[in-house]
């Protein structure tokens, strides 16, 4: 006989299982609630009233929900005509606000709940942080946009190179051919070199951003940097913005390119400036950071270390949403056109990444802009070499082998080299290139090669070169940097890198400079 009647054991079994959710809902990750359709919590866990940045539960229940959490108050209602009919909601993306003001976003899931007669009363629903998640996966569509952007600007960047470089070095030679009575035509190709020259300078800036460009690395120190640019500044900034420059504290040495690191500041310094057309204060402070591991979770950004960084504010305009997210795009300008060009901001992106570092915007519409770019602090630090300048370069008698698929830049080259009493023999790729190596043998002192060209590029011809033991010098010409060509290329006493667009003071005194250095 079993001496608790069964009543009392059913009672106990609930209470036992009921102890039980209780103690699940109370210690879920998940914050839980009960919510009346007109906008109340009827019962919240404690997870939830973490996750809100509140200080009880009361002070939840206490709470109008579309009001005071729903970053919009709108979306709670749209919610509920949305699931007008469902059984069930799931993943649900909502932005909420924590108590102090905050935003964040939560993935709600659960369902609605009825009354007797069929009417929906309420929600049992269980919400989810995904801020930092958000904020990662933003980044990473981010980066990828920009690196598709990157790879489109380097394309554009090679083919404008091979023209400018036709049209500098052409003028160069006109220069030679016209006589110096010719006053007014050496004054147009003036003219020309100058508007080439300019279009070199505005590719090497979208070099700078799809990092195609070769930087200098050294280690520096960003506080001294920051002195010696104020003086410039000061130019830049007109007398109507206060202009305050703090970098006393001391910050630990970052391996940098000198110019790239004035470049970013100068940028920054300028939509500062164009931000406070009826003036106000720019701020530029450079000091020490840390980032931690809760850092990186809360900001989804970032490597745990020590920083040195530049924070330029200014109380200018602002910007709203859309600029927000377009900012660093090339081209991407809210200026009139003449004034912007929208590079200014792809090309900070660019310098930053190229020195692992990071960068993080606030800006208010109304209420001013902050820039903190970070850049990590070097462990060790290495001394750089410094190359001195070379003399201007002298002609010869040697063979140059020229392999060039342009070509423009092919008869542009051949008459520099031809110009100064060099012998060239020139071949349209690789492939042509390797035969009339063969063809001649010894009598080739120098194969002055392109890198991307059809058929065999310049990699896959000095391979082939150097297998049948020649030691002929090689100087390769391109628009991209070293490391972009790939490694196998060792770069030994025989191989020199020409950069696009080429001029031809350049062009000369790389190919002396490597015949003698041979010769020796
Ligand atoms: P540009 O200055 O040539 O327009 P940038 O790449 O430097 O190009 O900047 C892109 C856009 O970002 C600007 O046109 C402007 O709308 C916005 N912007 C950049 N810096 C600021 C700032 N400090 N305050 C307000 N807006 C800014
Ligand atoms: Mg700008």
């Amino acid at each position: 006989m079993n001496d608790v009647p069964d009543g009392a054991g059913a009672d106990a079994a609930a209470r036992r299982s009921g102890a039980k959710y209780k103690s699940l809902v109370e210690h879920a990750v998940y914050g839980i609630y009960i919510s009346s359709i007109e906008g109340r919590f009827l019962d919240v866990n404690p997870a939830l009233v973490r996750m809100l940045g509140y200080d009880s539960e009361d002070e939840l229940l206490a709470l109008d929900l579309a009001d005071a959490v729903y970053a919009d108050p709108t979306d709670r209602n749209h919610a509920i005509a949305q699931f007008r009919d469902a059984r069930l909601i799931s993943g649900l993306e909502m932005r909420w606000i924590r108590k102090d003001g905050t935003p964040i976003t939560v993935r709600l899931s659960g369902r609605p709940l009825h009354d007797e007669a069929g009417k929906r009363v309420g929600f049992e629903m269980m919400a989810e942080d995904v801020t930092a998640q958000h904020s990662l996966e933003a980044q990473l569509r981010h980066a990828q946009k920009m690196e598709a952007i990157g790879q489109l600007t380097s394309g554009i960047a090679h083919d404008f190179n091979n023209l400018l470089t036709v049209v500098l070095s052409n003028a160069e030679l006109l220069a030679e051919a016209i006589p110096a009575s010719r006053a007014d035509a050496h004054m147009d190709l003036e003219e020309t070199k100058r508007a080439a020259r300019r279009g070199a300078e505005l590719i090497r800036k979208l070099m700078t951003f799809s990092r195609t460009q070769e930087l200098e690395f050294v280690p520096l120190d960003l506080s001294e940097q920051m002195r010696e640019l104020s003086r410039m500044l000061r130019r830049l900034v007109p007398e109507y913005i206060q202009m305050q420059i703090v970098a006393q504290e001391p910050v630990g040495r970052i391996v940098a390119d000198a110019g790239a690191i004035q470049q970013v500041i100068f940028n920054l310094a300028t939509n500062a400036r164009d931000a406070m057309p009826d003036g106000g204060v720019l701020r530029i402070q450079v000091c020490r950071r840390w980032i931690d591991q809760e850092h990186v979770v809360t900001h989804g950004w970032g490597r745990p270390g020590e920083y040195a960084t530049i924070f330029v504010s200014d109380t200018g305009t602002g910007m709203d949403k859309r600029t927000k997210e377009r900012l660093f795009e090339p081209f991407f300008s809210t200026k009139p056109s003449g004034a912007g060009t929208g590079l200014g901001l792809a090309m900070v992106y660019g310098l930053v990444k190229q020195h692992d570092g990071y960068i993080d915007v606030h800006s208010k519409l109304g209420e001013g802009t902050t820039f903190k770019i970070y850049f990590p602090v070097a462990r060790d630090e290495t001394a750089s070499a410094v190359v001195p300048e070379e003399p201007t370069p002298r002609g010869g008698n040697e063979t140059i082998l020229l392999a060039e698929d342009e070509p423009a830049i092919r008869r542009s080259a051949t008459r520099v080299l031809e110009h100064v009493g060099y012998r060239v023999v020139c071949a349209e790729d690789g492939e042509a290139a390797l035969t009339l190596f063969w063809e001649y043998g010894t009598a080739i002192d120098l194969i002055l090669s392109d890198m991307v060209m059809p058929k065999m590029g310049g990699r896959a011809l000095y391979e082939a070169v150097r297998s049948t033991g020649a030691q002929v010098p090689f100087l390769f010409v391109s628009g991209y940097i070293r490391r972009d060509i790939g490694e196998s290329v060792k770069l030994a006493d025989t191989v020199v890198f020409l950069h696009k667009p080429w001029t031809v003071q350049g062009l000369l005194r790389a190919v002396r400079e490597l015949l003698d250095r041979v010769d020796r």
